[in-house]
């Protein structure tokens, strides 16, 4: 038994004992990964819904556990924050796939590249600056650039946001809401902050076809964001019955596993090259 200093005497528990060395491990193997860079960027492609051919990606972290293999963000986005090392991955992924787009747009002008900000990205004062040098770094063009922010992430403040956002948008890139419909955004907010396109998230499109009530909710997210001239892109879209909704419903845009999972970029390139238009 331990005194912790408040006259509480407390047992040494095996369970919590070993749940602080797993994470001192796993604390260790993120350093590592990102001295040796384990880690890569996939794609998912972003699909017009008429066409049905690609028009852009999203970036999507993954790292190359040397043991544990492909692990997805879920698996070790909240400790690479906790450790505060998201803004160098978050900005490692960025010159990544800034660099990778621009070799897509040779054969195809316009293909537009969408990448993650974490809150903390968000929060950091060198952050415009940052993204300014690698779009010189890489030529990416920054009209083909979509940032895409949370919305607990850009509404916790409000002012603040605005003012970090008003600066991205000073570069000439696009801000996009992810996960939109989720949070706490009231329709004051949206026409606060300088967006140009929400991502309606994955739950709304999923209970699409469960009930009408549901239905009716992407629905009336569309109606929002048409009302205040933002672009949709639908997400997380698995079927054809999903997708067909969406395009009855004027949504333009989506991503998905019906269309395609996120892949490394040599698959992107290969799937690209067997697009004719896009
Ligand atoms: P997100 O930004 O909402 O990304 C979409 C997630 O939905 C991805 O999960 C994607 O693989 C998944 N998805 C795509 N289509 C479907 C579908 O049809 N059905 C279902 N059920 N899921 C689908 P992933 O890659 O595991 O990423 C999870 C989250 O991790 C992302 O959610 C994003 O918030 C975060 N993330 C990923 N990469 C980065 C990054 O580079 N920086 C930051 N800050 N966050 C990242
Ligand atoms: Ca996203
Ligand atoms: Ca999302
Ligand atoms: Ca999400």
């Amino acid at each position: 038994a331990k005194d912790d200093g408040k006259g509480v005497v407390r047992r040494f528990d095996p369970l919590r004992f070993a749940e602080a060395a797993q994470r001192r491990r796993d604390e260790h193997d993120l350093r590592r990964a990102l001295a040796e860079c384990q880690f890569e960027v996939h794609y998912q492609p972003i699909v017009d819904l008429n066409g049905q051919h690609t028009v852009g990606v999203e970036a999507l972290v993954r790292w190359r556990h040397p043991v544990r293999g492909l692990l997805a963000p879920g698996d070790f986005i909240d400790l690479t924050e906790s450790l505060g090392l998201m803004d160098n991955l978050g900005l490692w992924v960025l010159r990544e796939a800034c660099v990778q787009a621009v070799q897509w747009q040779r054969a195809h002008p316009g293909f537009k590249l969408n990448v993650n900000l974490s809150a903390t990205q968000l929060a950091s004062p060198e952050l415009t600056d940052e993204i300014r040098t690698v779009l010189a770094d890489t030529g990416m063009p920054a009209d083909l650039l979509v940032l895409e922010l949370t919305e607990s992430a850009a509404l916790t403040d409000l002012t603040e946001s605005a003012r970090v956002l008003d600066s991205l948008k000073t570069l000439g890139v696009r801000i996009a809401l992810d996960d939109f419909g989720t949070g706490f955004s009231s329709l004051s907010h949206l026409g606060a902050l300088p967006v140009d396109v929400v991502k309606i998230d994955k739950s709304f499109v999923q209970a699409m076809q469960e009930s009408t009530a549901n239905g009716s909710v992407a629905e009336a997210v569309l109606h929002i964001a048409r009302t205040f001239n933002l672009s949709p892109v639908a997400e997380g879209v698995e079927d054809e019955v999903q997708a067909a909704m969406l395009r009855d419903l004027a949504c333009t845009q989506a991503q998905g596993y019906h269309f395609a999972k996120p892949m490394p970029a040599a698959e992107l390139t290969g799937l690209l090259d067997r697009q004719t238009t896009i």
